[in-house]
């Protein structure tokens, strides 16, 4: 409306501050020339004005009051005032019948000034709740907008009065302001595998019941055809009256988090089963050795033995791991920074990991003495974990190759294989925790699907990179890298 006013106002280029007296000065002189226009020249009677004009006036006074604030209403006044006392003055000296004294006038002025008063700050105290509310709204939406988690409120027939842009992020649609919930079966929306009713929405809930409710648990389809758990808490909004007015849901895409409860359920299964098969491997070769009291046959006894150590080893292996992946999500795996010959490393472990092996020959490629700076241990681990999925995944392989190379300044030691290799596409997600490639017409190899994750976290730390080249059944072949020259730095 004011647009419309400052449409039609020709003063309005000169801006609010002049707007909210120029206006009313402007007007009210007007009003009252045409007054003096009529009565002189039309009614040819000073007193033709007489009492139509002060309802003018007053119409004016509330007008400008109303419009401008005690500013408009003030200059209404004053200009009104003013033509009075010019009345007064023109119609006494000249001698005309006029009899109204100034007593009169400087009531109707008190009187006037009090309408403009009390309705220029009645016009205030409205703005200033217009604002103040305008403020809120602003301040709801910019939270809403805000908020990690998607936002919808409705009023209290389910229509959709504010929405979040993360609820069209979720959802994978645009839900539109005045959409109203419970009557469109826009989405296909799962309970436990059932298809819910639209008007059993969580929203649609919250305002027949008023009663909240929280963590509801849906599986959705999008237009894509994509699932999505979604967590929804809906809450009914009352005002003092305790009558329900509108209703708020906040929707969290939780798949991400049942993806992971999925994985440490996989996991702890996984994890069992490897812990067990030691386990039992190591009973059966105690029993059996048991049995070499009585028998003393040294060359078994010594089999045992060995076979009992390998399953130990194994043992130790797995909760190495376990212990290590702990370590890393909370910060805690520890490196010792000392200078070493990663070539005298590779050859050692090579050494000891092709006493493990029968049906594999693992050579060794090396370039001269290649000096690092790093934690040996951890390196050594790192060899361990690629030589012995080398060996592992390339059951029928019979040759491994280790290569150190110096590349600009950097040593890069590379662990070939001729095994089963791996696809693509999933040569990035192997380095991710748990992860195994698995292929139901492959045979499934033991694992948990961790050393190469502790190992990228490894080589990382040592301000290195691991990587793998791999083509399926081919064989692959793992790198990693260290700088030669890191004197400085913490690892
Ligand atoms: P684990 O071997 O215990 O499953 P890793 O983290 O060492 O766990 O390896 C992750 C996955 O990467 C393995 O499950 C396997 O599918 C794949 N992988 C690792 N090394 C090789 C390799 N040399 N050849 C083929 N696949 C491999």
């Amino acid at each position: 409306m004011k647009k419309v006013f400052k449409y039609l106002n020709p003063l309005s280029h000169l801006g609010d501050r002049y707007y909210s007296w120029i206006f009313p000065f402007v007007a009210n002189l007007v009003l009252c020339i045409c007054s003096e226009v009529y009565a002189y020249s039309i009614a040819k009677n000073p007193m033709a004005v007489g009492v139509y004009i002060i309802f003018l006036n007053v119409a004016f006074i509330i007008y400008f009051a109303f419009r401008e604030g005690i500013v408009g209403g003030f200059i209404s006044t004053g200009v009104t005032i003013a033509y009075y006392f010019y009345i007064i003055y023109t119609r006494h000296y000249s001698g005309s019948q006029y009899t109204s004294g100034i007593d009169t006038t400087i009531i109707l002025a008190i009187l006037y000034f009090i309408i403009a008063f009390i309705i220029g700050t009645l016009k205030q105290q409205i703005d200033r709740l217009i604002d103040i509310q305008s403020d809120e709204r602003k301040r709801l939406e910019a939270i809403i907008q805000q908020l990690p988690t998607g936002v919808i409120i409705t009023d209290n027939t389910g229509t959709v009065t504010h929405i979040n842009k993360q609820i069209n992020k979720i959802l994978g649609l645009k839900i539109p302001i005045g959409f109203k919930i419970g009557t469109d079966n826009i989405t296909k929306v799962k309970i436990n595998g059932d298809a819910i009713d639209p008007t059993q929405a969580s929203t649609i809930y919250a305002l027949t019941k008023g009663k909240s409710i929280t963590g509801r648990d849906l599986l959705f389809e999008r237009k894509d055809g994509t699932l999505a758990y979604l967590q929804v808490s809906s809450a009914p909004i009352t005002n003092k009256k305790h009558k329900i007015i509108a209703a708020a849901s906040i929707i969290t895409d939780i798949t991400q988090q049942k993806e992971l409860e999925r994985q440490k359920d996989d996991f702890l299964s996984m994890a069992s089963h490897e812990l067990k098969t030691p386990i039992t491997s190591l009973k059966m070769f105690i029993d059996l050795q048991d049995k070499q009291i009585i028998e003393k046959d040294a060359k078994k006894v010594k089999y045992f033995n060995e076979r009992i150590r390998d399953q130990a080893n194994r043992l130790k292996e797995l909760t190495n791991d376990l212990l290590d992946v702990s370590r890393i999500q909370t910060g805690k795996l520890a490196f010792n920074k000392e200078a070493f010959d990663i070539a005298e490393i590779v050859t050692d472990t090579v050494e000891g990991l092709q006493a493990t092996t029968k049906r594999h020959k693992i050579e060794v490629e090396s370039e001269l003495k290649q000096i690092v700076q790093g934690d040996r241990y951890r390196i050594y681990q790192v060899l361990v974990n690629l030589l012995s999925n080398a060996i592992k995944y390339s059951p029928q392989g019979e040759k491994i190759i280790v290569r150190v190379k110096k590349i600009k300044q950097n040593v890069v030691v590379s662990v070939q294989d001729f095994g089963i290799g791996i696809e693509k596409s999933q040569q990035d997600k192997i380095f991710d925790r748990l992860y195994q490639v698995t292929d139901p017409e492959e045979k499934t190899f033991p694992g948990l699907g961790l050393g190469l994750y502790i190992s990228k976290e490894i080589i990382e730390r040592h301000k290195g990179k691991l990587w793998v080249e791999s083509a399926k059944g081919k064989g692959s072949t793992f790198y990693f890298s260290l700088p030669i020259t890191s004197k400085k730095g913490n690892i």
